[in-house]
């Protein structure tokens, strides 16, 4: 394998409950933005694999009118330098930021980008002049998955076991390689299976798929 696809929001940086609309999604503000523990330390390690690293992210948020272009670039500014502290470095990062419903017009398409579509994929895996199917994809909901597998990628779902969603991962066409309950322990189990060592648990049921 050459390269990983990252989703962004909850596997780079938290999710944010906004009170005010009383849903959880990407973050909208400055103090919101925050990055999970040992995100740093696993795209080192994926970085000392050899492995190219890009993100691929919907933001359908400035299409929405949540936030503006400018703080999307400030979360990429702080995301890029936390993660440069700790040893780590994004080679790209790709962003859809259509949808569908967008108030802004210029943004209200549905495109080939937004995932589940494998466009923003493609790109990114040309830009890093790497195949699809050497790439893994890593994300935390069901659009990450099938984007990842249509595009013949290796899945990791970032998640927890006993999880609410995991009945929907249990679709041949949805079903990641591997659950892992953060960056780190992703990038560990890629590790393993490209060193051939350690113990890899694969394609593990959740626990409410088994009752
Ligand atoms: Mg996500
Ligand atoms: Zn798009």
């Amino acid at each position: 394998m050459k390269a990983v696809l990252l989703d962004r929001d909850g596997v780079i940086n938290a999710l944010v409950y906004h009170e005010d609309a009383g849903v959880i999604d990407a973050p909208f503000k400055r103090s919101q933005f925050k990055l999970l523990p040992r995100v740093p330390e696993a795209i080192r390690l994926l970085n000392d694999m050899g492995l190219k690293t890009a993100i691929v992210s919907n933001q359908p948020g400035i299409a929405k009118g949540h936030l503006k272009p400018t703080m999307l670039k400030a979360f990429e500014r702080r995301m890029l330098s936390e993660i440069r502290s700790g040893g780590g470095h994004i080679d790209r990062i790709f962003y859809c930021r259509h949808h569908p419903k967008a108030k802004r017009r210029d943004l209200r398409q549905t495109c080939r980008c937004r995932k589940p579509e494998i466009g923003l994929l493609e790109i990114a895996a040309a830009e890093l002049h790497v195949s699809l199917a050497e790439c893994y994809m890593i994300g935390d909901g069901i659009p990450d998955l099938l984007a990842g597998s249509r595009a013949g990628c290796r899945t990791i779902f970032i998640g927890r076991w006993k999880c609410e969603i995991c009945q929907f991962t249990e679709a041949p066409h949805v079903r990641p390689a591997f659950v892992a309950k953060d960056l780190w322990e992703a990038a560990r189990l890629i590790r393993s299976e490209m060193t051939g060592t350690g113990q890899v648990a694969s394609s593990p049921n959740c626990l409410v798929a088994q009752a």
